[in-house]
């Protein structure tokens, strides 16, 4: 018997090869290992089979589409109608005249390794960054100075009837981690602009950026990313560190030490501890400051009870 506060939405699917799982946890996907269950988790086989699938599924059945989780807090409650995750059959490669061509389930470290392989420069940056393609182009991800808007040529992108758009620069509108594609789109390729360099220097600045990030940034735990946009002027972390939350808990979460800007799952913290530490957070810099931070990690899904 499922435990799941959500009815069967099985019924109502279109007939597709890709797969369908009911209720399943998306604490195993998220980087946070926090959220409750996705009312319905799809995984295409392609392109194709999801724009089929977007065009024959109910339109009153919402779709949330996510990466791999690395900038996403799930609340405990789960997320209700469909959750879509890109898997193998969108992470094709293929390098034309020093551009490269990438589907959006590839992870960003991959299109590093990729470029370095094909001797491309300019692709470093994603390097350090934990997610996907389509979750860079989303939030436009960037590090080190470098952002996605300074390689993107254009994307593809399904609208949630199914319908292809191919997506320009101007389209995309970026802004700092934002873009103005409608958040009910799905990306599914894009084309990136490198440049031809010296595979051992790429592979330096790889392993440079690995270094660094290493010992600045709690990589190796439960966290979600940055979780505040830098405020125009300031530094997010600054801020925090200023109103003394470096280190401050509640639950199981906790500001990390390494770098406050990061908040971290210690063990068994729930998405609502997770969220009511960001929040005692932005009110202890509010006072301390006069500023309020805006959340950079997306919250999404349903409270408990
Ligand atoms: C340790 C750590 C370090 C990080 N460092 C950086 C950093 O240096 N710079 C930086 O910018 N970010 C950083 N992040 C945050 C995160 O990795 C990025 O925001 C990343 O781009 C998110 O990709 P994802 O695949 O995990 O997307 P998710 O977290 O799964 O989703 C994020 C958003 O993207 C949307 N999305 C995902 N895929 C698609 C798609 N195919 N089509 C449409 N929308 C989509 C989701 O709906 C959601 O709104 C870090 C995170 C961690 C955990």
């Amino acid at each position: 018997m499922s435990i799941s506060p959500f009815p069967s939405l099985l019924p109502h699917m279109p007939d597709v090869k890709g797969r369908l799982s009911e209720f399943a946890l998306l604490s195993k996907t998220t980087w946070f290992q926090v959220g409750g269950p996705a009312q319905l988790l799809y995984k295409p086989e392609n392109a194709d089979e999801l724009s089929y699938f977007l065009a024959h599924k109910p339109t009153s059945i919402p779709l949330t589409t996510i990466g791999v989780g690395s900038n996403l807090l799930v609340r405990d409650g789960g997320i209700e109608g469909i959750v879509l995750r890109l898997g193998k059959g969108f992470t094709d490669m293929v390098v034309t005249n020093n551009q490269i061509q990438i589907g959006s389930g590839a992870l960003d470290i991959n299109a590093s390794l990729f470029a370095c392989q094909h001797n491309l420069g300019g692709f470093e940056f994603l390097s350090g960054i934990p997610g996907t393609i389509g979750g860079a182009l989303r939030m436009n991800a960037g590090a080190y100075g470098r952002e996605i808007k300074d390689i993107f040529i254009s994307a593809i992108a399904l609208d949630p009837k199914g319908k292809v758009h191919k997506l320009t620069i101007e389209d995309m509108g970026f802004s700092m981690r934002h873009c103005a594609i409608p958040q009910d789109w799905i990306f599914i390729s894009a084309i990136l602009q490198g440049y031809e360099d010296d595979p051992q220097i790429i592979a330096d600045k790889n392993k440079h950026i690995k270094n660094q990030r290493e010992s600045t940034q709690p990589v190796k735990s439960r966290t979600g990313g940055s979780t505040f946009v830098n405020p125009k002027g300031y530094k997010a972390w600054e801020l925090i560190e200023q109103a003394g939350c470096r280190g401050l808990r509640f639950g199981n979460a906790m500001v990390s030490d390494l770098h406050c800007n990061f908040l971290i799952n210690t063990g068994d913290a729930t998405a609502h501890d997770i969220e009511s530490l960001g929040q005692l957070v932005q009110s202890r810099v509010l006072d301390a400051s006069g500023i309020l931070l805006e959340w950079e990690i997306k919250r999404i899904g349903q409270r408990l009870g």
